[in-house]
């Protein structure tokens, strides 16, 4: 692991070089910023793990620095230890309430300030590793686990949310539902570790069909749900299409032996109902195309118009 960074704002040359000097000989690497906008600067650029701040300061004064940095969610959680002249109980408790980890008061002893500056880099370490698991499991939470594509409960979500957006900007949004055909013969005949293998190859012909913007996961069992904003009903027929295409042309390797695996699939376009309905539309299409034969895309059958 790479050494914290602290950086020292302070615009006295001679502070900057005496808590240099005690820092990097406890290890730290050390960056430094002359006033307070180079400190927001050096911030932004640097993210060091521990800020030391000083209050007077030619341009932003140590408040508005760290009124930046809480203000920007990026810098916010960066432990701000204050180091200052100013002494006063009111100082003490501004530089506090504004969200400062902690104050130390000039003149300082090394120790002390090695001491604090270790325990904000402390703080700093957990609170990293807090926002990795969070955003590990954030993932998680959103993967299917043997295909490693988006589960259902982000594909509702994000259903759910393109839905909105296509009424309120008015953009077409489609989906396409795909089954995988024959499936059951698949896992009877070769085992379902086979079958496992086979969804996890469909996956793969499916991640790398899919456009930019495109959201496409695993809807349950051998059954994958496309989401397909700004794009109409014959654009998503042919996304759709694509993937039918690549799957019945590669062979499948399995213990061994290749086998051929093709898939159907519905597509509809949203009308402005429910997500729930442009989903049920296109497994109506899906089911049309089970019927002509499989291995096929199909849209729901139009309605018929009603007699006058
Ligand atoms: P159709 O062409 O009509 O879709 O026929 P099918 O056999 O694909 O459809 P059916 O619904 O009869 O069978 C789906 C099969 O998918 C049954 C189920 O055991 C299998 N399946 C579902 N999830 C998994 C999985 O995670 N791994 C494996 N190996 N099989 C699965
Ligand atoms: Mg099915
Ligand atoms: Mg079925
Ligand atoms: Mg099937």
């Amino acid at each position: 692991m790479s050494a914290p960074t602290v950086l020292i704002a302070d615009d006295s040359l001679v502070i900057r070089a005496v808590v240099r000097d005690g820092l990097e000989s406890d290890g730290y690497r050390v960056v430094e910023a002359v006033d307070g906008l180079a400190a927001v600067e050096r911030c932004r650029e640097d993210r060091p793990d521990v800020v030391l701040l000083d209050i007077e300061m030619p341009g932003l004064d140590g408040y508005q620095v760290l009124a930046e940095l809480k203000g920007d969610a990026e810098l916010r959680d960066i432990p701000v230890v204050f180091l200052t002249g100013r002494n006063t109980m009111d100082d003490v408790v501004a530089g506090l309430r504004g969200g400062a980890h902690d104050y130390l008061k000039k003149p300082f002893e090394g120790p002390e300030l090695l001491a604090r500056v270790a325990a904000a880099s402390h703080v700093k370490k957990l609170q990293d590793q807090l926002q990795q698991r969070n955003a590990e499991l954030e993932r998680l939470s959103r993967t299917d686990a043997l295909t490693g594509l988006y589960n259902r409960r982000y594909l509702d979500q994000e259903l759910t949310r393109y839905h909105g957006d296509s009424i309120r900007y008015q953009y077409p949004l489609s989906v396409a539902l795909l089954d995988l055909d024959h499936f059951k013969q698949v896992n009877d005949t070769y085992g379902h570790s086979a079958g496992d293998q086979v969804l996890r190859v469909f996956a793969e012909h499916l991640h790398r069909e899919l456009r930019a913007g495109d959201v496409g996961g695993r809807w349950g069992g051998e059954e994958f749900l496309l989401v397909l904003p700004h794009t109409d009903l014959a654009g998503a027929v042919a996304v759709a299409d694509r993937i039918r295409a690549a799957t019945a042309a590669e062979l499948v390797a399995v213990d061994g032996r290749s086998i051929t695996v093709t898939v159907s699939g519905g597509c509809a376009l949203a009308l402005g109902e429910s997500p729930e309905a442009v989903v049920q539309l296109a497994d109506a299409g899906l089911y049309r195309a089970k019927l002509g034969g499989r291995n096929q895309i199909a849209t729901a059958a139009p309605a018929t118009p009603r007699a006058p």
